[in-house]
């Protein structure tokens, strides 16, 4: 199995040899880049759950807190059944570059619960998620690590752990939590947020390239938040999404997909795989839509997902990551080799978080901002990432995740040199 973690330290070490010039003091720098290639702290816990019948099931948990030279602890807690130690590790890795390439003032994190919440009844969902809060309070908390949605995970479960979170330290502490309902301290467009950010990355680098949108076709792996707003807004600014797949299958239609129809269609039936044959689409597999000739593909689902098996299968002229981590390195070197743009994931999806970083400041502040405010302030730091990664890659012909990397990591040691700790 490809270990994501090692993927992340390979990330890194990738970009040292274009970095350490930078740096007078070589000692330092390369103490730097070894603590960047641990988490500061990984918190293991057993989470004891009893069920709507009365029975003690127990979870594992976990909660990676990466780095926090440039502040606070921040990243998403997700529910899955491959959630792991070396997961966590390696996502949380990604939030702390993640964060530096937006320029926003935090460091990396990432929690989990090893579990399949399809499972679990709503209020077995609930005492859980209450759960990992309480055993996780003491290690967070407004300037020391902030939790938000990921992977089955959103604003109902943040609205829960804050609850909890709050009856224990006694006061109100919105701040501690990002991705909550608007109605518990919530910013207005942090749903739609990722997928935002990642449409604006899209359409800097169409400008870029200058190549007219409506003739750009775009397939999407994923139909979770992620790949629902993404394919959403995409097709509303004049893309052409063309497949879009979840866990058991996709659809195609060459004409472009109705996102709004194809969301009742998952609704009365489950899956994309237990769609009736019709006009409308045809369904294909997986594997056909990631080596589907399409302008630009979409990983929006889960770490490991174009790796060195179905890497010279794929057709696209661009990968466009909208999930954590779905290229692996040989992939990676494959898809560069054919000529293959891949736009990184800590640059598509940075969204999210920025959107957090909002929500953390509207909280801190006691002040709330309309939509068209977040999504401004929004477009300008995604925009200022794209062009400074852009230059960047340009500037040193390297690809544009060794160029995303080359910044964030530079950002994150600088901090690291400064506080004295390398
Ligand atoms: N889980 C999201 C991510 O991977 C958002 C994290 C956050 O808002 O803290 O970027």
């Amino acid at each position: 199995m490809t270990s994501a973690f090692a993927n992340a330290k390979k990330q890194i070490d990738d970009i040292t040899s274009i970095l350490e010039s930078e740096y007078q003091d070589k000692k330092k720098f390369q103490k730097a880049v070894k603590l960047l290639k641990k988490p500061d702290r990984v918190i293991f816990l057993s989470l004891s759950l009893k069920d709507d019948k009365g029975k003690i099931k127990k979870y594992k948990a976990f909660r990676s807190q990466h780095n926090n030279a440039r502040g606070p602890y921040k990243g998403g807690i997700r529910f899955h059944p491959n959630v792991s130690e070396d997961e966590v590790k390696a996502l949380s890795t990604w939030m702390s570059i993640k964060c530096a390439v937006a320029g926003i003032p935090f460091g990396g994190a990432k929690g989990g619960v090893v579990v399949d919440p399809g499972e679990l009844s709503i209020s077995e969902l609930q005492r859980l998620s209450t759960l990992y809060a309480q055993k996780l309070a003491s290690n967070i908390g407004p300037w020391k690590d902030i939790p938000a949605p990921d992977v089955n995970t959103g604003g109902r479960e943040m609205g829960w752990m804050l609850d909890a979170y709050e009856k224990i330290v006694g006061f109100q502490a919105p701040a501690t939590f990002t991705g909550k309902p608007v109605e518990l301290g919530g910013s207005q467009g942090r749903t739609e947020a990722t997928g935002l950010g990642g449409l604006y990355t899209l359409e800097n680098y169409v400008r870029k390239k200058e190549i007219k949108k409506e003739r750009i076709e775009i397939a999407i792996q994923g139909f979770g938040n992620v790949g629902y707003w993404f394919a959403k807004l995409a097709s509303a600014a004049g893309y052409k999404v063309v497949a879009i797949s979840d866990s058991s299958g996709g659809v195609y239609n060459p004409k472009g997909l109705d996102v709004d129809k194809l969301t009742k269609l998952k609704n009365e039936y489950g899956t994309f795989l237990n769609l009736p044959k019709s006009g409308y689409q045809s369904l294909i597999t997986n594997h056909e839509l990631l080596s589907h000739p399409v302008d630009i593909l979409v990983p929006a689902a889960l770490e490991n997902t174009i790796t060195k098996d179905n890497a010279k299968d794929i057709k696209a002229k661009t990968v466009l990551e909208m999930a954590n981590g779905p290229t692996t390195p040989e992939a990676e070197d494959i898809l560069l080799k054919k000529g293959i743009d891949i736009l990184p994931d800590v640059l598509c999806n940075a969204g999210g978080v920025t959107v957090s970083y909002f929500e953390w400041v509207q909280n801190l502040s006691g002040y709330y901002w309309g939509v068209v405010e977040v999504n401004e302030k929004l477009k300008k730091i995604m925009d200022k990432s794209f062009s400074e990664i852009y230059e960047m890659k340009k500037k040193k012909d390297i690809s544009f995740r060794q160029s995303a990397y080359t910044l964030a990591v530079k950002r994150i040691i600088d901090a690291m040199i400064l506080r004295g700790g390398a």
